[in-house]
């Protein structure tokens, strides 16, 4: 096992009716700016319930943060909060307006251009803004970790931001709040969160047993309320079950003293950024292809994989890993998340684009041995198509 530090300060709490306990969770002189998407906070009587618990709080609103938020909305954002002294941000929905309000909370202390922020991967930050959030949509683990990625749009640029200063100072995680998501954003959801567990875990094995039975277990987790949680009516421990996995995916500790990898996390960037795919369902083309890319390098922990996430215990070790690949593909397409990138309209001259701007981000040794250049990326890409 690699040494580590590892810190976590985000309160979670967690339940039914678990809005309520806002009141107790913010100062009461706080200056709030609660901020939110489109329309489903307001139209899902999330936001009624948080205007509620905030009582008389001195409060302000910023709605519209964008799916895949972008530097410009946020920019106005940042602006309000310096008009009007606001000293806490609350974030009301999933994994874009978690990162957006992190994005702001940063910014609205940083001097300078706050370009630099995302220039400089959140390294510059010194301080932020106290940050707290309600999650509608379990996924990303923003709720529980210090990461945001923002979207510049001009330049078609996904653009990552990390620093302990953007930690939420809790995170209320209520299971019904899942009850109004469409099918679609519930998939992505599971995607999203098997995914950040797979970047962590299926890399090479460092002798971690307990991060990795921990990855494992939510791995398992998924695997068995997927199907559930997309296609049968609401359930309370279902999608209980679905935020505690999202939220743990993500939050330090599975990824504490082992290797990462995170190529497909980067490659799919670039395909939302050009071509608006959503996040997970990025993830869920490239996956696959990268697995069989790099099985030679990841053999021991793709064998382990197969085994205990899958139950595959015989056949040759090419056979066991081809089947191990095989049904994670099927999985994400079992959820109605396409594997393709024809599925998105995309050939071969999209690749080309990608490769170019993986290449102008710097995208250019990805993977937990910095061996995916981006002539291994086309390759990738291209066995995705
Ligand atoms: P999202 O972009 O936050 O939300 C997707 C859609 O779901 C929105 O259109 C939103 O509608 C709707 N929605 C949210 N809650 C709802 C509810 N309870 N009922 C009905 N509709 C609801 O999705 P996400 O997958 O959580 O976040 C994706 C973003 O997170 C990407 O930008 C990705 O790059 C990033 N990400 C961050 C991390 C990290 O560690 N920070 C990790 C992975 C991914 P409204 O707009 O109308 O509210
Ligand atoms: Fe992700």
């Amino acid at each position: 096992m690699f040494s580590f530090e590892f810190y976590n300060p985000t309160r979670l709490v967690f339940g039914k009716d678990s809005v309520n306990s806002l009141d107790d969770l913010l100062p009461s002189t706080a200056r709030i700016l609660v901020l939110y998407g489109g329309s489903s906070a307001e139209r899902t009587g999330t936001l009624a319930e948080v205007r509620h618990a905030l009582g008389d709080r001195v409060v302000f609103e910023f709605a519209g943060v964008e799916p895949n938020p972008t530097y410009e909305t946020l920019s106005k954002a940042v602006e309000l909060v310096r008009q009007e002294y606001i000293d806490y941000l609350l974030a009301v929905g999933g994994g874009s307006v978690i990162d957006g309000s992190k994005f702001v909370a940063a910014a609205a202390k940083f001097e300078g251009d706050s370009w630099n922020i995302l220039e400089a991967w959140g390294s510059n930050v010194v301080e932020a803004l106290p940050l707290g959030v309600v999650l509608t949509l379990p996924a990303t683990g923003s709720e529980m970790n210090n990461a945001a990625v923002i979207t510049k749009a001009e330049s078609k640029t996904k653009a990552l931001l990390a620093t302990p200063h953007v930690f939420p100072q809790f995170a209320i995680l209520d299971p019904t709040k899942t009850y109004t998501l469409p099918a679609r954003q519930l998939a992505n959801g599971v995607v999203d969160a098997f995914v950040h567990v797979i970047e962590q875990y299926l890399t090479y094995p460092v002798g971690a047993s307990v991060q990795d039975r921990f990855a494992e277990g939510i791995l398992q987790t998924l695997v068995e309320i997927g199907p559930k949680v997309v296609f049968e009516p609401a359930d309370f421990d279902s999608r209980a079950n679905l935020m505690m996995s999202a939220t743990l995916a993500l939050n330090g500790l599975i990824g504490s003293g082992v290797p990462h990898d995170w190529a497909t996390h980067f490659i799919g960037h670039e395909l939302t950024a050009l071509y608006e795919i959503d996040h997970a369902r990025t993830l869920a083309v490239i996956l696959p292809s990268l697995l069989n890319a790099r099985r030679e390098q990841k053999k021991a922990k793709l064998l382990q994989y197969g085994e205990r996430v899958w139950g595959i215990t015989t056949g040759h070790d090419e056979q066991r890993i081809d089947l191990a690949i095989s049904k994670t593909k099927a999985f994400f397409e079992s959820l109605g998340v396409k594997t393709s990138l024809s599925a998105y309209g995309l050939g071969t001259s999209a690749i080309e684009d990608v490769v170019a701007n993986l290449e102008k981000h710097r995208m250019t040794a990805l993977g937990e041995q910095q061996e995916i250049t981006p002539v291994v990326a086309r390759k990738i890409l291209m066995a995705s198509l």
